[in-house]
């Protein structure tokens, strides 16, 4: 028996899940299943514009196995978009990734899923309610990448 894959890093789970072509009726549509791990594929590459390499490690796979993930991703977008298919977006191998916050005011730390169009500004202490709100990593240092600085979000999210 061969070994289940390695699960996906994916910090964007869509609230909406299914896209139809307008005029279709639903009976007479045939349509293309995304797995969530190939729309967070698309999403950091297409619409964050990161490099590959990034992404890999973002999703926490190598970098063929990305470029396989994306590519079969853009192949069923073409798909719908071409040959006028619904699209679903379900199931996959995937981790929903969290993060790690700490409230610069009363020092508390916890942590939630990365959520679309949440920015570290909308962000508030769960237990003191005050906004001073730094990312940071599982050991308490400051997270640093090249989007946060010392735990501050460089620039919105544009999602
Ligand atoms: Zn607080």
């Amino acid at each position: 028996m061969s070994r289940p894959p390695k699960c996906r890093r994916v910090e964007f789970l869509p609230e909406l899940t299914y896209f139809k072509p307008a005029g279709v009726p639903m009976k007479d549509l045939a349509e293309v299943i995304l797995s969530v791990e190939e729309l967070e594929a698309i999403r950091l590459k297409d619409l964050m514009g990161l490099e590959q390499e990034e992404c890999a490690v973002n999703m926490n796979v190598s970098r063929p196995t990305y470029h396989r993930i994306l590519s079969a991703a853009r192949a069923k977008v073409a798909d719908a978009l071409v040959n006028g298919k619904a699209i679903r977006v379900e199931g996959g191998n995937f981790q929903l990734a969290v993060r790690r916050y700490r409230c610069t005011g009363c020092g508390n730390e916890w942590e939630a899923p990365c959520k679309r169009g949440r920015n570290l500004g909308e962000i508030a202490c769960p237990s003191c309610s005050c906004a001073e709100v730094r990312r940071i990593n599982h050991d308490g240092t400051l997270f640093n990448c090249s989007r946060w600085r010392d735990g501050i979000e460089q620039g919105s999210c544009k999602e």
